[in-house]
């Protein structure tokens, strides 16, 4: 491929693979730039789960829920060995702030955001199936059940590429962005691989650096103030125990926020904290307090089970700066233009990134020539991707 591009994208997270994806898929020169390797950030640490997110609902977050819900049962459908239907569990007891009322209600919402498919039923789960699901029985007044999908977070993203560089697009991997020139065609870049100083041009540049957002911004003349956001810490811890039978979906005795519990390969996965994060992108760890936090979380609901952490893993999520708590905060991605011909991407979900990148195209088709389709990505399949060698 030429030095002049199309569409540069920063970043090969979901977000930046995504983007690859549609726009080779639209007929456009792409290459990616990655400084580490493929999901080496934030999409390789999240919880895993392809959702709606029922608890934005709370947070009256209803286009985001229906658009992930739709986005949800596309993957099922052309991601099938990546992407799997789970059920979820609500167990609700005396204890708990969201009572079965308000749980029936969110739940059957949920199911009319996601068009009351199949993938929206959800059900009383009946007393003589509560012991089944190991979880504590003292208190408790009710179960619900309904479904949402699990992945690998990881697999995805390599999957997601792998599909566009199987239409053309080019990876280049490591390869860290140094800084950018916008003039009034081209966007005019400077990138290191390999020790080298590598030059390129593109019509567009889509930063899609997930936590670093800003400082690659930075990197662009002429300058251009990107958003104010706060960079908030999730952390998962794993546990020594069997995969439980789904996702089990709690309340926090602590403070009240939702927690998940959920199977993770051969083991049980716990997640996640909202502590807001001031250092370097990269350096991010599990606290000893976010560990704690959650490995009572996981006491409370499962007494009789092992809490002995086998591994934690933290990610950054990119909220708009607020005065709201973390939970409380928009989840949807947003798109910023500026300086001309550069898009920076800036938050969201896993689940989304397919929709997202759609709006991206729409975004920067402006600048960018008429050209052939060569696929689609509402049908086109995502498969586990075996080679591991491109990046
Ligand atoms: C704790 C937590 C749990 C979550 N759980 C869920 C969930 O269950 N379901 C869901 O749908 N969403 C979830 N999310 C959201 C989702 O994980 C993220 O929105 C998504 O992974 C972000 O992807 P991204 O591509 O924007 O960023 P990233 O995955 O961070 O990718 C950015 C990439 O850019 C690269 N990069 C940075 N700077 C440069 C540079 N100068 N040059 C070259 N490359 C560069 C980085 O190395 C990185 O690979 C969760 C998020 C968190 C934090």
């Amino acid at each position: 491929m030429s030095d002049d591009l199309d569409v540069l994208i920063i970043g090969a997270g979901i977000q930046g693979a995504g983007v690859a994806q549609a726009a080779v898929a639209a007929g456009y020169r792409v290459r990616i730039l990655e400084q580490q390797a493929i999901a080496a950030g934030t999409s390789s640490r999240s919880s895993k789960l392809v959702h709606g997110g029922l608890r934005y609902l709370e947070t009256h977050q209803y286009a985001l829920v229906r658009k992930t819900l739709k986005e949800r049962d596309l993957l099922l459908r052309i991601a099938p060995e990546l992407v799997k239907l789970t059920p979820f569990y609500i167990p609700v007891y005396s204890s708990t702030r969201r009572g079965p009322g308000l749980i029936r209600i969110g739940l059957m919402l949920y199911s009319l955001l996601g068009g009351l498919r199949d993938t929206s039923r959800f059900r009383t789960v009946p007393k003589t199936e509560w012991k089944q699901l190991d979880i504590a029985q003292d208190g408790l007044l009710a179960v619900y059940q309904f479904w949402d999908a699990q992945t690998d977070d990881a697999a995805l993203t390599q999957a997601v590429i792998h599909s566009a560089q199987s239409l053309g697009a080019e990876l280049a991997c490591p390869a860290s962005f140094v800084s950018a020139q916008a003039t009034a065609d081209r966007i005019e870049v400077v990138y290191r691989q390999a020790e080298e100083e590598m030059r390129c041009t593109s019509r567009v540049l889509v930063n899609a650096s997930g936590p670093w957002v800003n400082e690659v911004l930075a990197g662009i003349t002429p300058p251009q103030s990107g958003l104010a956001v706060e960079l908030v810490q999730g952390t998962h811890i794993v546990l020594d125990n069997p995969p439980p039978r789904g996702v089990f979906y709690v309340e926090a005795p602590q403070d009240r926020r939702a927690v998940f519990i959920m199977p993770w390969y051969d083991k049980m996965l716990v997640g996640t904290t909202e502590t807001v994060y001031t250092g370097e992108p990269g350096n991010e760890t599990p606290l000893p307090a976010e560990i704690e936090y959650l490995s009572n979380v996981f006491s409370h609901y499962f007494p009789t089970m092992s809490d002995q952490v086998l591994e934690s893993y933290a990610g950054l999520r990119v909220l708009p700066k607020t005065a709201h708590a973390p939970f409380r905060r928009p989840r949807d991605t947003v798109l910023h233009i500026g300086p001309e011909r550069v898009l920076s991407l800036y938050g969201g979900k896993l689940t989304g990134y397919r929709a997202t990148a759609d709006e991206v195209m729409q975004r920067i088709k402006r600048y960018l020539p008429v050209t052939e389709p060569k696929a689609d990505t509402r049908t086109l399949g995502l498969h586990p991707v075996t080679d591991n060698s491109g990046c």
